[in-house]
């Protein structure tokens, strides 16, 4: 027997739940299908499994320039009516406790199934209905006397008919938990056009990294200012990288990597003294120290380690134990570039199994940026990270979440 409900979402992750209940709670009667059997569960592994929830830069500002996309600028509409105190003031009506950590990031203080539970008691005001380990096999497009305009095929809740349907399913990466591209070939279904997508907020490889000593310092970490991208394209952030067995990481290097293009170079700059090649040409004069010497006085903060294995590099070795006074001011103009520039070519990135997030997807131009409904075929939406939609890390993907999932709910509710 074929069964009627007024919308269908695709997906229990944050969006999908936010955007359940918002349509819900506003009278629509709402169906939530997930394959997994437990919902939310990107929302309980994330943040170290506190959540990183929102983050409070986005609060009266521009979200845009926080988030990549063909056009950032898609994300206001939905950002300025759901924003990050909307949010907040949710979790503080279920007296959620948080605390903010690292630059506006905003944390449970106890633990990410907080939000879950907020989401299904927030659902279950709203009396969506659910079916978990449900996968959808086929969907349709009709038009009914009632004015259902899909029809889906499911592998264990027989056919449904909604007159909306949201793809809240999110992106390619962690497949262990339940990722699938099946937004993304729903939406090519139905014409959309899907912006390439890659791995974004994940470790950069390199080649020959154990080979070239450099997972020999694994686990050390510094701050620095990473860049990537050319002329006015060029992207930066100061935050820390972290060395491991197969490349780096870090904050620096997730942040990066959203921006990163295959076949192009990164930049460290780990000594922010500007003036470090003077320092190192004036400073010579007279002295009597050698090199590597002078290199740990004039740059403490730069890790012992690291400073050691930059002077085995071929251009340096043979440089280190000389005297300071004796070093060309060429060799030394070349080592300031080093710190301030450093230079890496990423040979790619650890892949979805690693990336917090998916980079690409359903093309914005395609769809409504104050309500999420598809441009092409009516009844429509996608929510979430499907969508050609990828924040910075610190909070702004779930954000985005939540945003994107109450437009979408507002507006299914008024049909
Ligand atoms: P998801 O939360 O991924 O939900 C998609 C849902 O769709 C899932 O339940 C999935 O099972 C279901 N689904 C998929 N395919 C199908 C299908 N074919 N049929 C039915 N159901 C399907 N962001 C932050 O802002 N802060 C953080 O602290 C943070 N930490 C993270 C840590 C990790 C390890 C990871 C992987 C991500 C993290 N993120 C973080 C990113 C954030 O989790 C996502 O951006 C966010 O969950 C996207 O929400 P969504 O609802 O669009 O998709």
């Amino acid at each position: 027997m074929k069964q009627s409900i007024h919308t269908i979402i695709i997906g229990a992750g944050a969006a999908g739940m936010m955007a359940a209940a918002v349509a819900g709670q506003r009278g629509a009667k709402v169906l939530l299908i997930d394959h997994a059997a437990k919902i939310g569960e990107k929302i309980r592994i994330s943040g170290g499994g506190r959540c990183n929830f929102t983050n409070m830069a986005l609060d009266g500002s521009d979200a845009s320039p926080f988030f990549v996309s063909q056009n950032p600028r898609f994300v206001r509409p939905a950002m300025s009516a759901y924003t990050a105190q909307d949010f907040m003031h949710i979790l503080r009506a279920h007296r959620v406790r948080y605390h903010e950590k690292h630059k506006g990031q905003l944390f449970c203080d106890d633990s990410a199934q907080n939000i879950i539970d907020v989401l299904r008691v927030e659902c279950d005001k709203g009396h969506v209905q659910w079916r978990t380990s449900c996968s959808v096999t086929g969907v349709r497009m009709i038009n009914d006397s009632l004015g259902m305009r899909f029809e889906l095929d499911t592998s264990t809740a027989g056919t449904w008919r909604c007159a909306n349907l949201i793809i809240a399913t999110g992106g390619l990466s962690i497949p262990a938990i339940g990722a699938s591209g099946f937004g993304y070939a729903l939406a090519e279904q139905f014409k959309h056009t899907i912006v390439p997508t890659a791995p974004a907020l994940v470790p950069l490889t390199f080649a020959e990294w154990s080979k070239n000593g450099w997972a020999e310092l694994a686990g050390l970490s510094l701050p620095v200012r990473i860049s990537t991208g050319e002329g006015k394209k060029i992207m930066s952030f100061d935050e820390d990288i972290l060395f491991s067995h197969k490349g780096l990481t870090g904050p620096a290097v997730l942040q990066i990597s959203s921006y990163w293009q295959a076949n192009t170079s990164i930049a460290l700059n780990i000594q922010s003294d500007a003036h470090l090649e003077q320092l190192l040409c004036d400073g010579k004069l007279g002295a009597k120290i050698q090199l590597d010497t002078a290199l740990s006085q004039l740059l403490p903060n730069v890790p012992k380690r690291l400073l050691n294995h930059i002077l085995t590099r071929p251009e340096f070795e043979k440089y280190a134990k000389h005297k300071w006074a004796d070093v060309s001011d060429k060799v030394l103009r070349q080592l300031a570039q080093h710190f301030n520039h450093w230079t890496l070519m990423p040979s790619g990135t650890e892949g979805y199994k690693k990336a917090e997030v998916t980079r690409g997807g359903v093309s914005v131009k395609e769809l409504h940026n104050g309500t999420m409904a598809s441009k092409l075929c009516d009844g429509l939406y996608f929510v979430g990270e499907v969508v050609d939609v990828t924040g910075w890390l610190g909070g702004y993907n779930f954000q985005w979440a939540w945003s994107s999932g109450v437009a979408a709910g507002r507006a299914v509710s008024e049909r």
